[in-house]
């Protein structure tokens, strides 16, 4: 089994929140949410961070992305607004080294973020 923490919660082997999943994703609730809609989007394929992504995840980039609209819609937070995030490598915050979309919603949002 994977050393790998969102590979572990893929396999449902360390439980998770998960709000939605199919072939290609699993989207989960963040375990600290840092807003009132905090939703973790990760690839069943691991690749350690956006630096490690290549041409051929065009389209996992892409259905990532879109996933994210459509949770968003489902969560009600399409018109009042929402933030969708990958912190890519430790300088940036990154702590999981398994690439994910953070998906936060329910309210106001500062920018620049800190
Ligand atoms: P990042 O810091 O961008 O790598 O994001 C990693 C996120 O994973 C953080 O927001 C953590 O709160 C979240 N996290 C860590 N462990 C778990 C877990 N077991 N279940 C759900 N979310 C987690
Ligand atoms: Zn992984």
């Amino acid at each position: 089994m994977s050393e790998c923490l969102f590979c572990r919660i893929a396999a449902k082997s360390i439980p998770a929140k998960i709000v939605h999943e199919d072939e290609g994703f699993v989207a989960f609730e963040d375990i600290h949410p840092q807003a009132p809609v905090h939703i973790l989007l990760i690839p069943r394929r691991h690749v350690s961070s956006l630096n490690e992504a290549s041409e051929a995840d065009r389209g996992l980039l892409g259905d990532l992305l879109l996933a994210a609209r459509r949770l968003a819609k489902e969560k009600g937070i399409e018109t009042s607004g929402y933030r969708v995030v990958m912190n890519t490598m430790a300088g940036a915050g990154q702590s999981v080294f398994h690439v994910h979309l953070h998906l936060l919603g329910g309210r106001k949002f500062s920018w620049p973020p800190g």
